[in-house]
């Protein structure tokens, strides 16, 4: 039996954990990776934004991170694979058989990125599809890529890749790009890039490796091949709630709804960081949900012990 329970090891996890442990919450926190951090795993740029805290990269952070989380007191489980929550009743059940019991609950679990769920995508992870144009461009440099998305993530990934491409194609779906207006007029001094409005990836195609993309054009009734070596996919993000759908009240979207406390509609059930679609999702944004809803916690429970 814990006071709290907090699924999820990033940031928002994590300093949720620090919290609880200085408010001197009993605290358990779940991981399902063998690793905690989340989405600062996969960031292999600068990390922007966080004040007072200047990283290389996503790991980087994280060391500095893990420093302070590292002194508090709370129980760590990774590599944990949950069965089903109970929230209303605060169970957890693990699929290596034990129940946990809790009296607050925090989801912490974060977003994962989109897939386009079309042939070749998982086939040629790590023959050609690119994890990160900042850790990547180096092996692909010098040759023919393709960026598929839209939005921040996909123009930043082909900027990147503009300086060491020949060719960088960027496919989008939309009629205008969705990214942040500097990123689009880099987009166009880019000489090297050629952008694709509404228009899809179909499939992926290659032997070993990538060879080529498949692209279907907005009124064209064919798709055409292009010979490329190396695709980034950048189509968006979607929040980890499927354990929970069926017992807390999401967005159309599927993230959680919160109020201000970070609460669910359960009492004493609290979505922080990314999973809750915050205007801005961000490290500090996430590291501060976890503050507030561990005070909220704990302030509820002081009253009644
Ligand atoms: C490439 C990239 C660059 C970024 N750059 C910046 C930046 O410069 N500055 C900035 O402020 N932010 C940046 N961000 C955003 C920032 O990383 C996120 O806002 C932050 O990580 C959100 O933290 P979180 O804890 O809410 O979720 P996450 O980091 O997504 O962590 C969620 C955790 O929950 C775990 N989990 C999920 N489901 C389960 C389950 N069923 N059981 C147990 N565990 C589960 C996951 O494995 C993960 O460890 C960047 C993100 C990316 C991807």
């Amino acid at each position: 039996m814990h006071d709290v329970l907090i699924i999820g090891a990033g940031p928002a996890g994590l300093s949720a954990a620090l919290w609880c442990d200085e408010l001197g919450l009993e605290t358990l926190v779940l991981e399902q990776n063998e690793q905690v951090g989340g989405q600062l795993l996969s960031i292999y740029g600068p990390v922007e934004d966080y004040p007072g805290v200047r990283a290389n990269n996503g790991r980087e952070f994280l060391e500095r991170f893990s420093e302070s989380v590292g002194e508090a007191d709370f129980d760590l489980w990774t590599n944990v694979e949950i069965e089903s929550v109970d929230l209303k009743a605060k169970r957890v059940a693990l699929r290596s058989g034990e129940a946990l019991q809790s009296i607050a609950i925090m989801i912490a679990t974060g977003v994962r990125r989109r897939q386009l769920g079309i042939s070749g995508e998982r086939e040629f992870a790590g023959r050609g599809i690119i994890e990160s144009a900042n850790r990547d461009r180096k092996e692909f440099a010098g040759k023919d890529v393709c960026v598929i998305g839209g939005g921040d993530a996909a123009a930043e990934n082909a900027l990147l890749l503009a300086d060491v491409c020949p060719t960088v194609t960027l496919v989008h779906r939309r009629k205008t790009l969705r990214a942040r207006p500097t990123f689009a007029q880099k987009l166009q001094g880019q000489h090297c890039i050629t952008v694709f409005p509404e228009s899809v990836v179909t499939r992926i195609l290659g032997n070993d490796k990538v060879e080529a993309v498949e692209i279907l054009r907005k009124d064209a009734l064919k798709p055409f091949q292009m010979a490329v070596q190396g695709v980034v996919i950048r189509i968006g993000v979607e929040p980890n709630t499927e354990l929970f759908r069926e017992q807390l009240q999401l967005d159309e979207q599927g993230y959680a709804l919160v109020t201000s406390q970070h609460e669910t509609n359960v009492a004493n059930v609290f979505a922080i960081g990314d999973v809750s679609n915050p205007l801005a999702p961000t490290i500090s944004g996430a590291s501060g949900a976890g503050a507030t809803a561990a005070k909220v916690i704990a302030s509820r429970l002081s009253g009644s012990r």
